[in-house]
């Protein structure tokens, strides 16, 4: 690594200019910003180097309006996050008008609940922790229930699917459980369901199907390909864009993304993870999904206030809000 990519993954990346219309990450973490800070920070320390911001989530939520991402997605996925996610929603609101949540069981998590812990096709060893052995498949989605029953500001059962890189095949059948009973939540609670898909799509299309989707469903961090772009959004589920289509060598990605029907795109992050160019590899935060707005309209040859008006109307079609 040069001097100067190892200056540039251990700083945050600039705040890009305002957008000229408003727009929504429809996928955060901004809760894990903070854990994602502290690693860089430790790592700062040991090299002598000057530690970084570490917002407050306030600050976080600030932030974004200065890019007109006028608001985000707040996702959590374990219990830990499910058991704060209303204490996070009261930070946001002291910012932002209308919280918007989401829960779910992550499916990574699911098989650790279920406990499979096997090391996983990424090479990497699944941590089981206390959490994950006192809680089993059915009393962490209980978590999830509970939390859908007592806050009306989660308008999202997600992240939800399957994870075929980071769990081994001896987890995958916890995950499909889990999938389903999700699925079957969504509809009952007339929630979005907000997909996770690493290297299942077959699997999840198959049972999407067989289940019965709800009304409305959303592929997060979409990364498929041009068939299947075409495939889903003919179903009227729609596709969110994180930072890695603005990476130059995501052919894939975007040749799917000219596959979108532009009614069903949608942005997100995915923070602190996936940081879009021009900051590859820095933390991330909501006020990116700016640049990942930017590299689109261009990419596509779009007018960029129509396609950030666009994508906010899609929003809030797949949250069931109306403005
Ligand atoms: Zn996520």
């Amino acid at each position: 690594m040069s001097k100067k990519s190892d200056k540039k993954r251990r700083n945050w990346g600039e705040i890009p200019s305002k957008l000229p219309s408003g727009i929504i990450d429809t996928h955060a973490h901004i809760d894990m910003i903070s854990d994602w800070v502290d690693d860089i920070n430790q790592n700062n320390l040991k090299k002598n180097r000057q530690p970084i911001d570490n917002p407050a989530i306030q600050t976080i939520a600030r932030n974004s309006l200065k890019s007109n991402v006028i608001n985000f997605i707040q996702c959590a996925c374990d219990l830990p996050k499910i058991n704060q996610l209303s204490n996070t929603l009261d930070s946001i609101e002291e910012v932002i008008n209308l919280p918007l949540g989401a829960v779910a069981i992550h499916p990574n998590e699911a098989a650790l609940h279920d406990g499979w812990s096997n090391p996983s096709p990424d090479g990497l060893i699944p941590v089981m922790e206390e959490i994950h052995k006192t809680n089993n498949l059915e009393s962490s989605l209980a978590a999830v229930v509970e939390k859908l029953e007592n806050d009306k500001r989660i308008r999202v059962v997600g992240e939800t699917g399957l994870d075929f890189y980071r769990t081994a095949a001896s987890g995958w059948p916890a995950q499909i459980k889990s999938f389903r009973e999700h699925i079957s939540l969504a509809k009952n609670y007339n929630k979005a369901l907000q997909i996770h898909d690493r290297l299942a799509h077959r699997e999840i299309l198959e049972i999407l199907q067989a289940d019965i989707p709800p009304e409305r469903v959303i592929f997060h961090s979409f990364s498929g390909d041009s068939a299947m772009a075409e495939f889903c959004t003919k179903k009227g589920w729609f596709l969110s864009y994180s930072g890695p289509i603005t990476f130059s060598n995501n052919e894939k990605s975007q040749k799917a993304l000219k596959s979108t029907d532009l009614n069903y795109l949608l942005l997100e992050t995915d923070c602190p993870f996936l940081a879009p160019a021009p900051n590859r590899g820095t933390p991330n935060a909501p006020v990116y999904t700016a640049n990942i707005a930017y590299f689109i309209a261009e990419f596509l040859d779009l007018n960029l206030d129509q396609f950030c008006q666009k994508t906010l109307s899609n929003t809030f079609k797949v949250l069931d809000i109306s403005i």
